[in-house]
């Protein structure tokens, strides 16, 4: 199974709860600013990759659904640092 946010697949898959990944994104939180992409994705990135990204994070599939994620990613998510659980989605 890939890792739902950097893709390398992994049979260790960390279940993270939706509203976890929430709080991350509205936190701040992307693949990009984490360094969590594959150099090849990195490479192809381009200047509204994050904001696209939220975007789809937020509004896309995985917006319904728990994140699985591999324990790099995991580790990088646990250690953002969450602004309040209120904070207006628009501030994107
Ligand atoms: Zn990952």
């Amino acid at each position: 199974m890939p890792c739902d946010i950097c893709s390398r697949p992994t049979t260790d898959l960390n279940n993270i709860p939706n509203l976890t990944m929430r709080q991350a994104i509205l936190s701040g939180f992307t693949p990009f600013t984490a360094g969590l992409l594959p150099q090849k994705l990195s490479r192809l990135a381009t200047p509204d990759s994050p904001a696209k990204w939220k975007q789809q994070a937020m509004d896309g599939l995985l917006a319904e659904t728990d994140w699985k994620l591999c324990n790099t990613c995991t580790a990088k998510i646990q250690k953002t640092e969450f602004r309040n659980q209120n904070s207006d989605p628009s501030e994107f």
